[in-house]
Parts: structure tokens; C-alpha cells; sequence
């Protein structure tokens, strides 16, 4: 159908699925069911949009790109559980989905400038949400799933697992994708938490203490973070401010949140 031909723009991130052997094994490892929501974000032209709704499931797409509108209108408009959405992922609102607490289960090749920023404001909603699969560059995926201790373990390791488990799942090269992207790619499972294992008193403090220690992550915590708290509110989260921030787990950076929430500096941003 020459009519309905793209062609990829680097602007929208757009590195088409083509692999059928991939897809397949992003299909099994998503296993969804009739019944079930479905969120799947920039569709692109349906590599992965066909088998998902083939699940029987009920499935929204958000694509930013006008010109592939058509394209998925055509492909999968007639069918009566797909809604499409046109518009930015980053100023969609999921409230207006409708869907019950952890029920939508989100899936996306995802445009990789957009992922971080996009992945922070899913786990803004993240009470909706049952699980998410995406494939990202598996640089980021590695941070994601790091521990403590390493070069990996950083703000996107422990803010996204606060609110999430992780699972790494595969790997997947460049020759699965139309363009092929310069570097590697990799499919996540996070599942967000039903209760938070180390709820912080508020985790806009969890976010601003995790942002300032690891600004410059070479230096000790009783220097990265001397303009946020004092060194005898840092032994009072029972932390050594001697260490490198690299060397805390995420509940040592919850403790050290929940002492900043009692200092008079906390009201301030
Ligand atoms: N899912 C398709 C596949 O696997 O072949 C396309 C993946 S491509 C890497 C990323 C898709 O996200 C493109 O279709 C692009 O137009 C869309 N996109 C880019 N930025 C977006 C945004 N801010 N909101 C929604 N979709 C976006």
C-alpha cells in the first residue's frame, strides 16, 4: 500500500520495529489477555500494535506524529477496543483513560530523548498502572536496574525504584529496527510497588536530596549535600557522610530525605 509509506523522522525518535522474531518475544514477555487496558505510547506504524490488540485486550495509543495518524487509523481504526490518541505523551493526562487502579499496562519502543522525562511522569500516575514494558537504550536500562555500589546506581536507579521493581529482561541490537540506531537496546519490565517498601515522608525531598547528592557524585555526602543539611542531620538518618553517594542503598537516601523533611531549609525549593 505505497499510499500509506513513511518515512522515519529522527525528531519523533523514530526507529521502526521490523524483527518479527523481536516483536514476538516482546509480545510473549507482555502475555496480555482479553479484558485487559492497554496503553501502548507512539505506535509508530503498528509493529507492536497488531499482536497487542490480537491479545483481545482493550488498547489506547498516544502518537505524537500527524502523518502516521491515518496510517493506524487505517490499519486498526475499524476495530472497536482501539482508541487512538493524537498528541504529546508528555502532557497526556492518564486520568482521562478511565482506568481502575493498577490496571493500565503500559507498553512503548520508546522515542529515547523523550524516555527519562517520560518514565518520571508515568510514575506520577503510578497508582493506575499494573505494569509497564518498554525497550530503551540499554545504557538505561542498566541504570535502572543497577544496585548500589557502582558506576550505574544513580537519581533514575532510585527514583524508579522507589516506585517499582525492575526486571532487565533482553537485549535487542540495531538490526532489529528501520533506521538501525547507533546503539543498543534493551526491553524492561517495572512493576510499580503495591505498598512502597521505603515510603519517604515526601518524595519531593527523596528527589531533591537524590538530585543534589548526585550532582557531583565523586565527593562525600557531607559535601555534596552541605547546602541542603548539616553534617549532624546526615548521622541522624544514621548515614556516614563520609561515603560517596554511589555507596547508598535507597533506603539510607530515604532516611536522609525524612531528616531533611525536619529541617527548617526543607520548606524551601
Ligand atoms: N512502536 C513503533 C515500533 O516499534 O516500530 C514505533 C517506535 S519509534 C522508536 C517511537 C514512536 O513514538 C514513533 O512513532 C514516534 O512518532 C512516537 N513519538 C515520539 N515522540 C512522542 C511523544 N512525545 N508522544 C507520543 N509519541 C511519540
Amino acid at each position: 500500500m505505497s499510499e500509506y509509506q513513511h518515512r522515519a523522522r529522527k525528531r519523533f525518535g523514530q526507529n521502526f520495529l521490523h524483527d518479527a522474531g523481536v516483536i514476538d518475544r516482546i509480545l510473549r514477555a507482555i502475555r496480555a489477555k482479553e479484558g485487559e487496558r492497554l496503553l501502548e505510547i507512539g505506535p509508530g506504524q503498528g509493529a507492536l500494535t497488531e499482536g497487542l490488540l490480537g491479545s483481545g485486550a482493550q488498547l489506547d495509543v498516544i502518537e505524537l506524529d500527524l502523518d502516521l495518524i491515518p496510517i493506524l487509523q487505517a490499519k486498526f481504526g475499524s476495530n472497536p477496543r482501539f482508541q487512538l490518541n493524537q498528541g504529546d505523551a508528555l502532557k497526556f493526562d492518564f486520568a482521562r483513560l478511565d482506568a481502575a487502579p493498577r490496571s493500565l499496562r503500559v507498553v512503548g519502543n520508546l522515542p529515547y530523548n523523550i524516555s527519562t522525562p517520560l518514565i518520571f511522569h508515568l510514575l506520577d500516575n503510578a497508582t493506575l498502572i499494573r505494569d509497564m514494558h518498554f525497550m530503551l537504550q540499554k545504557e538505561v536500562v542498566e541504570r535502572m536496574a543497577a544496585g548500589p555500589g557502582g558506576g550505574d546506581w544513580g537519581r533514575l536507579s532510585i527514583m524508579v525504584q522507589y516506585h517499582c521493581r525492575v526486571e532487565h529482561l533482553f537485549n535487542v541490537g540495531p538490526g532489529a529496527f528501520n533506521p538501525a540506531p547507533k546503539v543498543d537496546s534493551a526491553i524492561v519490565r517495572l512493576v510499580p510497588h503495591e505498598t512502597l517498601p521505603h515510603p519517604a515522608k515526601d518524595h519531593r525531598l527523596l528527589e531533591r536530596v537524590v538530585r543534589e547528592a548526585f550532582n557531583q557524585r565523586r565527593k562525600t555526602l557531607r559535601n555534596t549535600l552541605k547546602q541542603l543539611m548539616p553534617a549532624d542531620a546526615i548521622e541522624a538518618a544514621a548515614v556516614d557522610g563520609s561515603l560517596r553517594p554511589e555507596q547508598l542503598d535507597l533506603a539510607a537516601f530515604v532516611r536522609l530525605a525524612d531528616q531533611l523533611a525536619l529541617q527548617p531549609s526543607a520548606a524551601q525549593d
